[in-house]
């Protein structure tokens, strides 16, 4: 039975070599690098909306 081993790579976010993580398009992000662009990303779309909430109160007031 071939074992399965985990060849490190170096995280193209914090430069680390890591055993666990993503592949994109051959550049590899290690585990905690995708956990944190995925907080980010949600926290960025949760802005996002929230401003265009508020954009469409604004107009609704103004209208
Ligand atoms: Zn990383």
């Amino acid at each position: 039975m071939d074992q399965e081993q985990a060849v490190p790579e170096v995280c193209i976010i914090c430069g680390q070599e890591k055993a666990e993580g993503i592949r994109i398009i051959s550049q590899f992000i290690c585990e905690e690098c995708e956990a944190e662009m995925v907080r980010t990303e949600a926290e960025d779309a949760k802005y996002r909306f929230f401003i265009g909430r508020m954009k469409k109160i604004g107009l609704q007031k103004n209208a």
